[in-house]
């Protein structure tokens, strides 16, 4: 989808589980406000969106008066209110609709009187204007099924206080975190819930690559005009995934520019990266700062307790049932991020099914091992190889003495991860890296653990490691 802003006609409940804002709705409102109270009923009474298609609107009206009035007068009206919400288009044309109270004669239906009946058309109400544009939020994403704990409780209340206050404190709120922690799902719940709150907000959710292609469209059909309306329009802009920015230098100030009007109008944003804006190369450094003008709040890895309770919250809402054991050793063997872990969850639970036994009895038989065979074949010289070979280093230099910071790093690092992947004994692993004894492995480990609380670079740098070994 090159553009995250599309009309959806028909709304089902489930389409593609996306939350929309009404157009026509916003559309008449806004014509609303342009006219009396009075000829605004007189003349728009009944007036519905019937279809946009190949560049042409077309609204149907209940009788010939009010469509040479509306046509004569008020074309403008409704051609500037269906632009100003975002709908593109060539032209609009006004039909004659039959929407008129039925009136029950005799056990026949009858239609009340219009003129012209022949060549009027028949409009049911599940017809009529359910024209919306996708907000690119998805339903399931809610604050209330985003489970809290000590890796993002920081964050959650920052995103707590900005569906009270968009637009006020926080903004921008700027949220960043390793692949798979929960970034989209929260920003989604912010806007999901501000929508909840207020149906006519307008919230746009666009992955970053998404507003670049846009962009690029825009420049090149001329239509940057719509572009620009299109996002001042908004009252919340949810940008996802903002690191791949990189090498996108209009773009860039395209969006800083958005930014800054948006910013000065008192209307949120919310940015979310893998990293940090500075360690992003070739942003802007003006923009960079700006970003996290409000803090800079991050998502970690979950503790095992977390994952638990996160594989819970899913089992309920989805409505399966799994043992807690079985939810424990789930937990307990994913800790590369969420989104593992979930989809670990699901296979077992498909498995289940298939097999018609439980996800419990299925990892007693061991099936569940054979599924991710190559999580049981990891080695610790196999983890010693990888974090060698990720610092461009040899085995033989990993283990050696060099106390040169960059090899030390990596033999800490590789420290770490035999206790958290395999979970070694730090005797052992003071063997498998090559140092003296078990007290300089404790301490290797929790430099790692501390460093990985503010060390971004670091963080990634681990869990490239780890999704190699778990490749
Ligand atoms: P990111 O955008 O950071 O890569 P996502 O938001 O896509 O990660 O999260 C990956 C999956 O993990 C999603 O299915 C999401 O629902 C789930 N998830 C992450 N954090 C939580 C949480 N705290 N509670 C419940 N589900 C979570
Ligand atoms: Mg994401």
């Amino acid at each position: 989808m090159e553009n995250s802003v599309k009309i959806v006609r028909e709304i089902s409940e489930k389409e593609e589980g996306q939350v929309v804002f009404d157009v026509w709705k916003n559309v008449l409102a806004e014509i609303e406000r342009n006219l009396t109270p009075s000829s605004y009923l007189t003349w728009f009474g009944g007036a519905t969106l019937l279809s946009i298609k190949d560049g042409v609107v077309t609204v149907g009206v209940p009788n010939f008066m009010k469509r040479s009035h509306i046509e004569s007068r008020y074309n403008h009206l409704v051609q500037r209110a269906l632009k100003n919400n975002g709908v593109e288009f060539d032209k609009v044309v006004y039909e004659l609709i039959d929407n008129s109270p039925k009136v029950r004669k005799g056990g026949i239906e009858v239609t009340e009187k219009t003129e012209r009946p022949e060549r009027v058309k028949k409009v049911k109400t599940s017809d009529m204007a359910r024209f919306t544009i996708a907000t690119g939020l998805k339903r399931e994403y809610t604050i209330d099924n985003f489970v809290v704990g000590s890796n993002n409780d920081l964050a959650v209340s920052v995103a707590k206080a900005v569906i009270e206050n968009p637009g006020k404190k926080y903004n921008p709120f700027f949220l960043y975190g390793g692949s798979g922690l929960g970034k989209t799902h929260l920003v989604m719940a912010i806007g999901n819930e501000l929508l909840r709150r207020n149906p006519n907000m307008r919230i746009l959710y666009v992955p970053i690559n998404h507003f670049y292609t846009e962009f690029v469209n825009a420049v090149r059909n001329g239509r940057m005009d719509g572009f620009r309306k299109k996002y001042q329009k908004l009252d919340l802009l949810i940008i996802d995934d903002f690191q791949f920015i990189v090498g996108k230098e209009k773009s860039q100030e395209e969006f800083f520019n958005i930014f800054n009007d948006m910013y000065q109008a008192n209307k949120q944003i919310i940015v979310t990266s893998d990293r940090l804006p500075s360690q992003i190369k070739t942003v802007d450094e003006r923009l960079a700062s700006r970003l996290t003008w409000m803090g800079a709040y991050d998502l970690q890895m979950p503790s095992l307790e977390d994952r638990c309770a996160i594989l819970k919250a899913k089992a309920e809402y989805s409505g399966v049932e799994i043992e807690d054991e079985a939810i424990e050793y789930l937990a307990e063997n994913v800790k590369t991020n969420i989104r593992a872990l979930e989809k670990e969850f699901h296979q077992i639970l498909a498995l289940a099914e298939l097999k018609g036994r439980t996800p419990l009895e299925l990892i007693n038989d061991g099936y569940v091992n054979n599924t991710r065979s190559t999580r049981s074949e990891i080695s610790p010289r196999t983890v010693v190889e990888r974090v060698a070979k990720y610092y461009q280093l040899s085995v033989k230099e990993l283990k050696g003495k060099s106390r040169v910071s960059h090899i030390k790093t990596a033999r800490q690092v590789a420290m770490f991860l035999l206790t958290e992947e395999l979970s070694l004994s730090t005797t052992k692993i003071a063997t498998e890296v090559g140092v003296k004894d078990h007290t300089t492995v404790m301490h290797g480990i929790k430099k790692i653990k501390n460093d990985l609380k503010l060390d971004f670079a670091l963080r990634e740098q681990i869990s490239e490691i780890r999704e190699s070994l778990n490749a």
